[in-house]
């Protein structure tokens, strides 16, 4: 068995921020705030290890009630790093989070199983069973891993001016990791915003039953502090059970069994792509994927 393990990769990886997770929590509300500002929020695994530090840390307090997600900069999120300074998808940490063994030195197809298990599948449960009521602020671009992050919380208020995007089918994937798809929309909604992969629009997501609220954008940070001063208002254990009561329901509808056989075929595309186009995303990067997202939503627009 030669090739169990290969060399790690020693790519240079630029951080642009020290901190890409803001926290503070005031008043029995935690706020965190994803902050690469520079590059739209897109999710390395700095960025997520961060997330997760903050999701922890607002549990284990006893002061803090309910939590806020947000973000800094022009777009909730663009999704998962794919072409930053800061893409750090090769390291491996000594501070994983589920059980499992680092991806960096693995070969083949093993490297992206094993860590988009730990950073985006299992982080985004973790996050989803926080037992504490969650709110996602949404406002402009939420594509793809930006979706899982405003999934993952309990309430999701968006601006008119968000957008909601899974883009990926044209990357050769079904949907993100996190696959959640046929749980936020019914089944038929969910195959039109999979295989178009247009952006849809916080009206449109909240007649589908997607998000909560939509709010003109200068209210929106007034709307979510309404709703969160009232959720703090309430008693710790009954919000706490009451989630869990309603993450158990759809997980008897299927969703986690859903997640665990979506994660399979996902990852046959990560392997198809690569050997068919040489690379397991099949060689599109940050730019070549804004472009494409960009020409798909102005063609919508002259479509009507
Ligand atoms: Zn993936």
């Amino acid at each position: 068995m030669s090739n169990e393990t290969v060399p790690k990769v020693d790519a240079d990886i630029v951080y642009e921020e020290e901190h890409p997770v803001l926290y503070e929590a005031k008043d029995g509300i935690a706020y965190l705030t994803l902050n690469r500002v520079k590059y739209h929020n897109s999710q390395n695994s700095q960025m997520l290890y961060a997330l997760d530090d903050a999701f922890y840390q607002a549990t284990g307090d006893d002061d803090v009630k309910v939590i806020v997600l947000r973000a800094n900069g022009k777009h909730f999120s663009a999704g998962h790093d794919i072409g930053t300074p800061g893409r750090d998808f090769h390291q491996g940490r000594d501070d994983r989070r589920s059980m499992n063994y680092n991806h960096d030195n693995k070969p083949g197809a093993e490297k992206a199983y094993v860590r988009e298990q730990e950073v985006y599948l299992e982080f985004c449960r973790r996050w989803r069973a926080v037992p504490k009521p969650t709110i996602a602020q949404v406002h402009k671009g939420c594509i793809a891993g930006g979706l899982m992050l405003a999934w993952v919380c309990d309430l999701i208020v968006a601006s008119d001016d968000a957008f909601f995007q899974d883009p990926v089918v044209q990357m050769g994937f079904p949907g993100v990791e996190y696959f959640a798809h046929p749980y936020e929309l019914n089944v038929r909604q969910a195959k039109e915003f999979l295989l178009l992969g247009e952006r849809w629009s916080a009206e449109r997501v909240l007649a589908a039953g997607m998000i909560n609220k939509v709010v003109p954008r200068e209210e929106l940070e007034s709307a979510v502090q309404n709703w969160a001063e009232k959720l703090a208002a309430q008693p710790r254990l009954a919000m706490a059970l009451t989630k869990q009561a309603c993450n158990q329901a759809e997980d008897m509808m299927g969703k986690r069994n859903t997640m665990d056989a979506v994660y399979g075929y996902h990852h046959f595309a990560h392997a198809n792509n690569s050997l068919v186009k040489g690379d397991y995303i099949a060689g599109f990067d940050g730019k070549s994927m804004a472009q494409s997202n960009k020409q798909k939503s102005s063609n919508k627009q002259k479509e009507g």
